[in-house]
């Protein structure tokens, strides 16, 4: 998932601690010096229109080698393009993995599930894969995921606000589905606007 990048930044539409700590998310410091620790390996990004986007992903067994490095891949990737999550689809692979960082440190989900949820947002989403659009979704203010996280250890995660929104927009990605088909209008291109250098 990607957050609009014009001034037109996505304002969830209830106040909560993921959202108030994400919305200045990109070019964070800590998203920086992590790439700079960080050999880059950025995946290409499958566009809409590429049947991958629309296929239901494996459950993953075990962590092999191979997997640990296309998390790590798929985190540059998200770092490096200013998305705020990324599932493995959208670089190709159909694996139940997402990464999501809504500025509050990487989250990796393997196989996750979204096992409560309560509450209804109305915002802007956007699509690593879908370039150039927005488009108004009603979500979940609050969800509840059930996975295994990089060492194949179950866990649970909670999030509101725009962590909630990441977690359906990206684990959807697993099941093929596009937030494209939730949209209340259609899609948005978005409008890029000059950045004022003078901003604080
Ligand atoms: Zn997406």
């Amino acid at each position: 998932m990607i957050l609009t990048r014009c001034n037109r930044t996505i304002k969830p539409q209830q106040s909560s601690r993921a959202s108030a700590d994400a919305v200045p998310a990109y070019g964070r410091d800590c998203r920086r010096n992590y790439l700079e620790e960080k050999i880059m390996a950025i995946r290409e990004i499958r566009e809409m229109g590429d049947d991958i986007l629309t296929k239901q992903c494996k459950k993953v067994t075990k962590m092999t080698f191979r997997t640990k490095l296309l998390i790590t891949d798929m985190l540059e990737t998200m770092y490096e393009k200013n998305g705020v999550g990324l599932a493995a689809p959208q670089v190709g692979v159909l694996k139940q993995i997402v990464v999501i960082d809504v500025g509050d440190g990487p989250i990796i989900l393997i196989n996750p599930e979204i096992v409560e949820t309560s509450g209804e947002q109305t915002g802007e989403e956007g699509c690593l894969s879908v370039p150039g659009k927005w488009g108004i979704v009603t979500r979940p203010n609050y969800a509840k995921v059930r996975a295994l996280n990089q060492d194949m250890v179950p866990i649970e995660v909670e999030g509101e606000g725009l962590l909630a929104r990441a977690f359906c927009h990206e684990i959807d990605h697993l099941h093929g589905e596009l937030y494209v088909n939730k949209t209340q209008d259609g899609l948005h291109d978005v409008s890029y606007e000059p950045e004022d250098e003078t901003e604080e």
